[in-house]
């Protein structure tokens, strides 16, 4: 129970858990075998005064040197423990939350994406994990060790003299009060410096994305100007955040240190009313001066722990957002594509609103519609990239809610506007259809897709590296290469979304060649912008506003003169003849 609450409080995994115990293990005994030098320093310190007045030789030198080495050895060996048990081991559990987290990030519907800015996700699984890092380092093991240690310690010298003990150890509670005080100013500050970091990066991702429009229109000074005031103002707050905790921090050790004044100033009264000789009192200060060194490192790693939270606190958030979850088969009858009385919103706003369609298999359906009716959610929709609200969407009768979007994805092949290209070659761009294929199957999809001639072009043909995001590759090439990738994928549902910026007309032709290709016999699921597709669609579901206006076959619907006809005729007198 209580391993579960600190598990979550920093951020653990399992493994972590169990290496902080190492840690906090090794760290008392570390504490505890200082002390055993003191103690040590203490006996020969002793019988040397005892021995001193008989006039007699200084006692056991053999003994002493001996309990020296011991000493020096078991340090020795306990530190190197420690260090392993906390530096060692805390590689890997970087390594593991930052594959949790992404791991955790993939399966995450992407209406938390639409939520979360992706700046904001990048400083958690890097910047986060990596002030974790310390703290699981250094703070976590070193500060139990720190408790434990002290306390056992402390129970001992109150043995020893309980009114000793209460004036070296007073100090300690009270500058622990004071720090734990100050938590929320502590608190308050790391947030904002998170979010002024947060605005830097913001804005330097917005400038990059962005860059070709800031050259044109002559802003860059406006916008370093801008990103300048954001860059001093994340100091400002940073350096105020960092002096404030440093001040408390300071307070409280001083605060703990005058422990040992008040030790001497009681010690003495005690030795000049004879009720303790001066030995215990030499004792009392060698004892106190090293538990106050790791209290000390202690006071400063709270400070730091305090600041952790937020951090501790992002990542946590990451692994609570729902996943969305499902079975991990898929045998669905056929692979028609129904929606029945489907609703959903984006946030709060509804927009789509009861929307019943069938995308039959072997056919073409085309969603048309006026821009913003809600054709790309639909398509998202029946591909559960997003879950639905209201109704049910099935796919050869089986609810896809239930099914894992992983799995259900596998019988998908999505051709949309905007085609991720990676920095890598053609061939492995186009090999994305399908992990594993061989060569000779992406190149003879890369064939049918149309894509060969312009691969060839290229110096070093399949070998050729795109660039980021294709940008060596036109617009229609871009398309033709995901439609390869679609080919070799060869999933039973298409869901296409035509390109909207015109191609020229070598372009269009290849790229329509290479979609019959890829069509025929599926499920096909388009989001059309040109006359010729909704003209060769075998079912057209005409969207407004969220609802489905009209449906059946373009000759039907031209006949029946709706909604339809009327973009038709519209488009036919625009020279366009696009459909949107
Ligand atoms: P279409 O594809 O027909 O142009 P969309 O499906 O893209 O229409 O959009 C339908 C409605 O949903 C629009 O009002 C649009 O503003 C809104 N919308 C689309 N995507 C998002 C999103 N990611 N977040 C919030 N609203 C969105």
């Amino acid at each position: 129970m209580f391993s579960k609450k600190f598990q979550r409080k920093f951020a653990l995994t399992d493994q972590g858990v169990e290496n902080t115990k190492k840690g906090t293990f090794w760290t008392v005994i570390v504490n505890l075998v200082v002390m055993g030098g003191v103690s040590i320093l203490y006996l020969l310190m002793s019988g040397f005064m005892r021995t001193l007045p008989e006039g007699k030789h200084l006692p056991g030198v053999v003994s002493a040197v001996g309990l020296v080495i011991l000493f020096v050895l078991l340090s020795f060996v306990t530190h190197l423990q420690q260090y392993k048990a906390t530096y060692g081991l805390v590689y890997n559990e970087v390594k593991s939350t930052r594959l949790g987290l992404a791991e955790r990030l993939r399966k995450l519907p992407l209406g938390y994406f639409g939520k979360r800015d992706l700046a904001d996700l990048t400083e958690t699984i890097m910047g986060d994990v990596n002030r974790m890092e310390h703290v699981w380092s250094h703070v976590l093991g070193y500060l139990y060790g720190a408790y434990i240690s002290t306390g056992v310690i402390a129970i001992c010298l109150f043995f020893y003299d309980w009114r000793l003990a209460i004036a070296s150890l007073w100090g300690v509670p009270v500058a622990f009060g004071l720090l734990f005080g100050s938590r929320k100013t502590a608190d308050r500050n790391a947030q904002r410096t998170k979010k002024a970091a947060v605005r830097v990066s913001d804005s330097i991702q917005e400038a990059l994305e962005n860059i070709r429009e800031i050259r044109a229109t002559n802003q860059e000074e406006r916008y370093l100007e801008g990103l300048n005031q954001k860059i001093d103002e994340h100091e400002r707050v940073m350096i105020r955040g960092e002096l404030g905790t440093g001040l408390f921090v300071n307070a409280a050790s001083v605060i703990m240190r005058m422990g040992v004044a008040t030790t001497i100033l009681v010690g003495a009264n005690l030795i000049l009313s004879g009720s303790i000789d001066f030995m215990l009192l030499f004792l009392f200060l060698l004892v106190i001066t090293r538990i106050y060194a790791p209290f000390d490192q202690s006071l400063a790693l709270i400070a730091e722990m305090f600041v952790s939270q937020v951090s501790a606190d992002r990542m946590m958030e990451i692994y609570d957002t729902p996943v969305a979850e499902g079975s991990g088969t898929f045998e669905p009858k056929g692979h028609d594509i129904v929606f029945e009385h489907v609703g959903f919103a984006y946030d709060e706003k509804e927009v789509l609103h009861d929307v019943s369609f069938t995308a039959k298999e072997g056919e073409v359906t085309a969603l048309v519609g006026p821009s913003g009716s809600g054709k790309s959610t639909c398509a998202r929709l029946a591909a559960r990239l997003w879950e639905i609200d209201k109704g049910v969407i099935k796919v050869g009768n089986v609810d896809i809610s239930t099914v894992d979007p992983e799995v259900l994805l596998r019988d998908y092949s999505m051709v949309f506007q905007e085609v991720v290209l990676f920095d890598d070659t053609v061939m492995e761009n186009i090999r994305l259809g399908r992990h594993g294929a061989t060569d000779e199957e992406v190149q003879a999809a890369a064939k049918a897709a149309n894509c060969e001639e312009f691969i060839q072009r290229l110096p070093e043909g399949y070998d050729t590296p795109i660039g980021e995001n294709g940008a060596r590759l036109s617009g229609g090439e871009r398309q033709r290469i995901s439609i390869a990738r679609a080919l070799l994928k060869d999933a039973p549902i298409i869901l296409l979304d035509e390109a909207t910026a015109s191609l020229d007309v070598e372009n269009e032709t290849k790229v329509q060649e290479a979609l019959s290709r890829l069509l025929a016999g599926k499920t096909v699921l388009v989001i059309a912008h040109r006359m010729r597709t909704v003209e060769a669609a075998d079912k057209i579901v005409v969207l407004a506003e969220g609802r489905v206006a009209e449906e059946g076959s373009p000759a039907e619907l031209m006949a029946r003169g709706g909604l339809f006809c009327r973009m038709v005729e519209l488009q036919q007198q625009s020279a366009g003849w696009r459909l949107e």
